[in-house]
């Protein structure tokens, strides 16, 4: 079934080899092609299988010269829309000042947030453009951006605004989610249980009616909010339908994980601490582990997530860049394969499906994203490398030479 000939053709690939991403695993087909119908990948297989009318029929051949054909990478955790800078901050910590220190002086997420608050949208948005643009012309085509920079209604529907701007003028696929939860505004010092109320009864409603984003977010830990407050906003989260995500056992294990599970959540983030008991919670309930190295690299932590529990119970992993000002200010999905393999001990297959395929599954969008698949979205990028594991080997290349967004060529 999988090869029934497509009516008509857009474009056909030629020559290439392709690394399909499908059936868990790199899936390589050498001496391939591949054909794109509107939006849609029509026909993947060996090139000497391709039926002999199809070149005629094509509108557009591409010779690959041999290069390599992968599904676009897909970004599952990002908070790229952010005022201000923090390398102020980073050069300071490099001196030696400590975090306490920094935040006294007004420093850390809350600088982030004032920045935020007091940024126009149109300086959001032209500040999160040039990051857009730097992730796509990596071959990054699906992109997960949150909120949690503004922690007031107000601030928080301006930052999901801007996303949904940056999503009608880029062609990247890029889903939002709400992550009012991100961290404790200051004017609620003391009192966060009736931050949680405004977050659950008064921004979640209006996040939900704007229709502004499809998932929800917390981040659970002890300098986060607890397991108790993580809870009442995902039972209104669920409520509202929203998919739920996990800003999870990043600092300390809080069960976080194991409560996510049981709101059936896409992910879990972070994950470093989580213990068996969570993960076999996680596995029970199909979730995914997002893995984030840029967060444990900066942040110089030494305790890694338990990728060896993660293959035990088959939980897939997905790898993101988790860009944001603070902890990941990583603009590249090829160095975060890198530090999979490298900090996190991931093979180079378990990144690379980790940028595409579990990526995509985070997102909820398995069935049309993340892996070449006839009927699946042609969301396509030509690489000029050896070998897939060139991706994650090579740090600091960027050997992108075609990208394709749902059959459309990306010019930039
Ligand atoms: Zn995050």
């Amino acid at each position: 079934m999988q090869n029934l000939f497509p009516e008509k053709i857009d474009t056909l690939f030629i020559n290439c080899n392709i690394a399909t991403m499908a059936d868990n695993g790199i899936s390589i087909n050498k001496n391939g092609a591949l054909a794109v119908t509107g939006e849609i990948i029509s026909w993947v297989g060996k090139e000497k299988n391709l039926p002999d009318n199809f070149k005629i029929k094509c509108k557009k051949n591409i010779d690959c010269k041999n290069r390599w054909i992968l599904p676009g990478f897909v970004d599952c955790h990002t908070h790229l829309v952010y005022g201000g800078s923090r390398s102020n901050e980073f050069e300071m910590r490099l001196k030696g000042t400590s975090y306490e220190e920094i935040s006294k002086q007004g420093g850390g997420i809350f600088s982030t947030v004032n920045a935020s608050r007091n940024a126009s949208k149109e300086s959001l948005f032209t500040s999160a453009s040039k990051r857009v643009k730097t992730l796509l012309k990596q071959g990054i085509t699906t992109l997960e951006i949150k909120s949690g920079y503004g922690l007031n209604l107000e601030s928080e529907l301006k930052i999901l605004e801007v996303i949904k701007q940056l999503d009608k003028k880029f062609p990247l696929h890029i889903e939002a989610t709400f992550l009012g939860a991100h961290a404790l505004p200051i004017e609620f010092k003391g009192n966060p249980d009736e931050y949680i109320d405004l977050v659950t009864h008064t921004m979640l409603p209006e996040v939900k009616i704007q229709g502004i984003a499809t998932a929800v977010d917390v981040f659970c830990e002890t300098i986060g909010f607890s397991l108790d407050q993580t809870k009442k906003v995902f039972q209104k989260a669920k409520e509202l339908g929203f998919n739920i995500k996990l800003h999870a056992e990043q600092l300390s294990d809080s069960n976080g994980a194991g409560l996510a599970s049981e709101f059936n959540a896409l992910s879990c983030d972070h994950l470093e601490y989580l213990s068996l008991s969570g993960a076999k919670k996680m596995a029970q309930h199909n979730v995914i582990a997002v893995l984030l190295p840029g967060a444990f690299y900066y942040l110089k932590e030494t305790r890694k997530p338990p990728v060896d529990i993660f293959r035990k119970l088959k939980i897939p992993m997905a790898v993101s860049t988790d860009l944001n000002p603070g902890t990941s200010p990583v603009h590249s999905m090829t160095l975060i394969l890198n530090m999979a393999c490298m900090l996190f001990d991931m093979t180079c297959e378990e990144a690379l499906l980790g940028a595409s395929i579990n990526g995509a599954k985070a997102l909820g969008l398995g069935n049309t994203k993340g892996s070449i698949e006839k009927g699946k979205d042609a969301d396509l990028v030509v690489w000029d490398i050896d070998t897939p594991a060139d991706l994650c080997y090579l740090a600091g290349f960027n050997p992108v030479e075609m990208v394709m967004i749902k059959g459309d060529k990306i010019n930039f």
